[in-house]
């Protein structure tokens, strides 16, 4: 496989810190050397290398934006950059890292008591202990409020009952951030690994972002201490305040995809030949489609920068990071699919990103908020009508 390139047309790089700089540039070499040389075959397991994790954790890329107990204390931009570089390598691997920093970490970090933050994150940092998120229910997918997992007050704890389902790292988890409905609205839970009537199912059968564990969560009469419910969480809104720091990651994660595959099909282009004897980048239809991915990722990376800007400032409101989610996943999905289209036969193949970064993407525009439910949210943003039911 290529080593990566990089699609910087405005001269973004001129516009980051020397640390952003560096930072992104470490990302980068770990992912070519170290992941790039495993992921054909984790794809083709439908596995993710979870030996990696304690060297993602070493690199200080898990809850990188994070401050105290054994976070970097990042600013948005390096954080976005991470993602991105992550991504470039396969959404996988920036999912493994967005679900532990932004859905397992953060909540713990925002919402957690003190003895649970220093339980639990510093050995999350470092990759000693992986963490998943449910939220999604069978039945309860956009709608998450609808959620029938309940947790109930007893004597000596909380009774956990129901399903979760799609719930990435699942398998792989030490500690699952649980959402469950309480006689006093929805709350979040920390369930142990190991936990009587706490069970874990892998998912099999994805098409899509295979490299990386996807799972059921299943609780049958699950008791779990006191000390182990999330004291600051306030309903749904605070399982939507973890979705919207994973999406901001996401907004940058998929560039890394996009331009993994503008690389590679501009590189392929240039090389193969049909017909006249030049290459097929010389001709005006293969032309158009690399400058629609030029000028799409081009847009898109000055978007997810301007929002960096903002959270670095306090400003980044939801509605914002939905329309960065939105927009930057649906270019980088119709950037793989025009690379796959430019390697013809051989774009089918796992000898080229474009095919696995286009069914990965087929994910990302689902899971986090759908296209069409972050329409939906900018749609009430604009107007002030909820149209969503
Ligand atoms: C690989 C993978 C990993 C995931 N990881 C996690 C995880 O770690 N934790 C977690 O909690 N969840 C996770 N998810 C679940 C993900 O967040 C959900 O799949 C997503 O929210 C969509 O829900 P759904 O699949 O039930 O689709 P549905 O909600 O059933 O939607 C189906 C279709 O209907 C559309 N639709 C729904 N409602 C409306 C409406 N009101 N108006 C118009 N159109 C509508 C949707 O846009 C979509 O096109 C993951 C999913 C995948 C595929």
């Amino acid at each position: 496989m290529a080593k990566f390139q990089s699609l910087d047309f405005y001269d973004i790089d001129s516009s980051l810190s020397d640390e952003d700089r560096l930072i992104r540039n470490t990302v980068r070499e770990f992912v070519d050397n170290e992941f790039m040389p495993l992921v054909r075959e984790y794809y083709r397991k439908g596995e993710f290398p979870d030996q990696l994790i304690p060297r993602i954790g070493e690199l200080g890329l898990l809850g990188s934006n994070l401050n105290g107990y054994g976070c970097a204390g990042l600013g948005a931009i390096a954080y976005g950059l991470i993602n991105q570089e992550l991504e470039r390598g396969d959404s996988g691997l920036r999912s493994f890292a967005s679900v532990q920093g932004s859905l397992v970490m953060y909540p713990i970090h925002a919402f957690g008591s003190e003895e649970q933050k220093e339980a639990w994150l510093p050995r999350l940092a470092a990759g000693d202990a992986v963490g998943c998120f449910g939220l999604t229910e069978p039945d309860f997918g956009s709608n998450p409020g609808g959620m029938r997992t309940r947790a109930e007050k007893t004597s000596d704890g909380w009774l956990l009952n129901g399903a979760k389902m799609w719930i990435t790292n699942g398998t792989l988890s030490d500690i699952a951030v649980v959402w469950a409905r309480t006689e006093d609205g929805i709350r979040g839970f920390l369930v142990e690994k190991g936990t009587e009537g706490f069970e874990t199912k892998a998912m099999h059968g994805k098409l899509s972002l295979r490299a990386s564990a996807t799972s059921e969560l299943l609780f049958e009469n699950c008791l779990i201490p006191e000390s182990n419910m999330l004291p600051k969480t306030t309903g749904l809104g605070s399982a939507l305040k973890c979705l919207t720091q994973a999406r901001y990651g996401i907004a940058w994660g998929v560039l890394g995809a996009a331009m993994a595959c503008y690389d590679e099909a501009l590189n392929y282009a240039k090389g193969r030949v049909q017909f006249s004897g030049k290459p097929i980048a010389s001709h005006q239809l293969v032309q158009e489609k690399l400058v629609y991915m030029l000028n799409e990722i081009t847009k898109a990376q000055l978007l997810a920068l301007q929002l960096g800007k903002l959270k670095d400032a306090g400003k980044a409101n939801n509605a914002q990071v939905s329309l960065a989610k939105r927009n930057n996943v649906h270019i980088a999905l119709e950037t793989a699919r025009l690379a796959r289209q430019i390697l013809g036969a051989n774009g089918i193949l796992d000898d080229y990103q474009a095919m696995r970064h286009l069914c990965n993407l087929e994910t990302v525009i689902t899971y986090e908020g759908t296209h069409d439910i972050h329409t939906l949210i900018l749609g009430s943003e604009i107007t002030g009508l909820p149209a969503f039911s």
